[in-house]
């Protein structure tokens, strides 16, 4: 059986006091046995201090939204996988599409940073998904062929065994318009063929999460699909009810 994961990505939302609060209303939410095996939220770099404290006794752990791939050196604004482990970071998002959108990561870069983040025993949560032209010109599979084959170039299949993919199509990220379970299921079924490609048999044991308007009443049929194994939040991650009653459609 996979592993089944609730991935909240907090973006640019929630200074310091505000995440404290947030993490605190989570650890109260969250204080019983879950349905997903395990819960993660990701804030702001600035907050994680104290998110993490936040949820102390808490089954929930933190991870963040970025990553440099060097160990340190002169990268003005940038957070190693080093630091983000010394600070307790459990995951780490990488290539969201935002990142790829607004701040030129490229596959290449989302290889270094996977590399960065299995080196520092985090887990990377590596974000794939087409634009809207890209499916409407029936370029899905291809550019999600891509996306995997350049982003985890160079791993062995034991060195990719606790990777995390997340198909999150643009289209349906912050826009309310949600992959149907159908076209969500057919693109991680894809993903997870690709996955068997690159390291054979430890593609099965993979989870590939889905993101993109993930909202309580759209979260069942999605998590009913045989390759959907969770899902990774972004909007709906910033209420701790609203995010808890994901996790209770799993
Ligand atoms: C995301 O930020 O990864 C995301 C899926 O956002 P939203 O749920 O708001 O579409």
């Amino acid at each position: 059986m996979r592993r089944k994961l609730l991935l909240g990505n907090w973006k640019m939302f929630k200074g310091p006091s505000d995440a404290k609060k947030l993490g605190e209303a989570l650890k109260d939410k969250f204080k019983g046995a879950t349905k997903p095996d395990a819960v993660a939220v990701f804030p702001p770099a600035l907050s994680f201090a104290s998110v993490r404290a936040a949820l102390d006794g808490s089954p929930l752990t933190a991870g963040v939204q970025n990553l440099h791939w060097e160990k340190d050196g002169a990268f003005t604004g940038e957070i190693s996988a080093a630091m983000a482990k010394e600070a307790g970071a459990v995951f780490a998002l990488i290539g969201h599409s935002e990142r790829r959108q607004y701040f030129g990561e490229t596959d290449e870069t989302v290889n270094k940073k996977t590399k960065a983040a299995l080196a520092n025993a985090l887990v990377p949560v590596v974000c794939v998904g087409e634009t809207l032209q890209e499916r409407d010109g029936n370029q899905t599979n291809m550019v999600l062929t891509r996306q995997l084959k350049g982003g985890l170039a160079g791993l062995s299949a034991e060195s990719a065994a606790t990777i995390v993919v997340a198909y999150e199509p643009v289209w349906a990220i912050g826009t309310g318009r949600v992959a149907t379970p159908e076209q969500a299921e057919a693109a991680h079924a894809h993903i997870r063929n690709e996955l068997r490609v690159l390291f054979g048999a430890l593609a099965d044991s993979l989870p590939i999460v889905y993101g993109g308007s993930v909202k309580p009443d759209n979260a069942r049929g999605l998590m009913s699909q045989p390759n959907i194994d969770g899902a990774l939040v972004g909007g709906a991650s910033l209420d701790a009810n609203g995010f808890y009653a994901i996790g209770e459609a799993f």
